[in-house]
């Protein structure tokens, strides 16, 4: 059995699958460390036409998802999924963050249900745990939000990126909740760039204090927020208060 299971509920599941089959999602499957399947909710909904949506009460633009159809898929994928954690994208819902993503990868199993068009009717709450939105903006639609929920979960599962250390060390990980430091790669000059030389100099204590410090640095500059809530040691204060070269 995988360690994650995922289902995704959805109007337009063509729109999930392409992104969930390649690199390392695709991989992932492969390997059977994950496994998402994709369903369709008009296969839910009823009469020769299918249909998914009706107008709002109340009147007002735009259509509005009907109760049964998601209602119904949502429980057809907890039978299938037993113990799942029953999602539904929503700019309403709780930001997805770095600890939302480690709980989600924690629970094991996933349904997740995308919204589209005004929204789906409230009663459809009733067999959802959680709300869950990817930030403060309107998407036309809940598939981008469940393959970023499905991507950030997945990556964090053991195996599932080739080096088990990536996933400790880059942003909003560990305990300090600190943004990456930069990345270089080949080649050492370019259009007049150069890569710093300490990360030439394969002293692997220099290059961690760079990378701290870097890290400490863009943290502060871009995200006070984050910066202010970190417990800096002695080193991190000596780091940040280094100039280039003494690090
Ligand atoms: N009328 C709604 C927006 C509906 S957008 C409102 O004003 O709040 C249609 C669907 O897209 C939503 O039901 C939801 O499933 C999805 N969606 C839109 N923005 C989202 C976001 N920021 N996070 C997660 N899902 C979102």
């Amino acid at each position: 059995m995988a360690a994650l299971e995922v289902e995704i509920l959805t109007l337009f599941p063509r729109m999930c699958t392409g992104y969930l089959g390649e690199s390392i999602l695709g991989k992932a499957q492969e390997a059977g460390l994950v496994a998402v399947r994709v369903t369709d909710i008009r296969e839910h909904a009823a009469g020769r036409h299918r249909v998914a949506d009706d107008a709002p009460y109340g009147g007002g633009a735009g259509m509005v998802m009907k109760p049964e159809p998601l209602t119904e898929a949502i429980e057809a994928a907890v039978g299938r999924l037993p113990g799942a954690r029953v999602l539904l994208t929503s700019p309403r819902g709780r930001r997805l963050d770095q600890a939302l993503a480690r709980e989600l990868a924690g629970a094991g199993r996933l349904v997740i249900a995308c919204g589209r068009y005004e929204g789906v009717d409230e009663r459809v709450r009733a067999v959802v745990d959680e709300e869950v939105s990817v930030g403060d903006v309107v998407l036309t639609g809940g598939e981008l939000a469940a393959l970023c929920i499905v991507d950030a979960a997945a990556r964090l599962v053991p195996g599932v990126l080739g080096n088990e250390q990536s996933a400790g060390q880059e942003s909003f990980s560990g305990e300090g909740g600190l943004l990456e430091h930069p990345h270089y790669t080949r080649p050492p000059a370019y259009r007049g760039m150069e890569v710093p030389a300490v990360l030439l100099s394969g002293d692997h204590r220099r290059i961690e204090r760079w990378r701290r410090r870097e890290a400490l640095r863009v943290t502060r500059e871009r995200r006070p927020d984050l910066f202010a809530r970190l417990r800096l040691s002695e080193e991190d204060l000596r780091l940040l208060g280094a100039g280039e070269d003494e690090s």
